[in-house]
């Protein structure tokens, strides 16, 4: 359960969370299960699933961040 490769994931998602400006609203629980999160750009906050936010195969990550997105914070 508790392995280092899970560490080293995790560490990867955070950092890469904070890039795309999200925040984490529990512990890391792999790539491909709902973690949920709290957009930075809006305030919305739900599940999203890193395997998807991260981009696929080296592709950069998608513009679509969750639905009702404006992409900037309402003021
Ligand atoms: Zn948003």
């Amino acid at each position: 359960m508790d392995k280092p490769q899970n560490h080293e994931a995790a560490y990867r998602a955070l950092r890469g969370l904070e890039a795309l400006r999200w925040i984490p609203l529990g512990g890391y629980p792999g790539a491909d299960n709902p973690w949920l999160l709290k957009c930075q750009l809006c305030d919305w906050t739900g599940p999203r699933y890193w395997s998807h936010l991260r981009g696929r195969k080296g592709a950069p990550p998608t513009p679509y961040r969750h639905p009702g997105c404006t992409g900037r914070k309402a003021v």
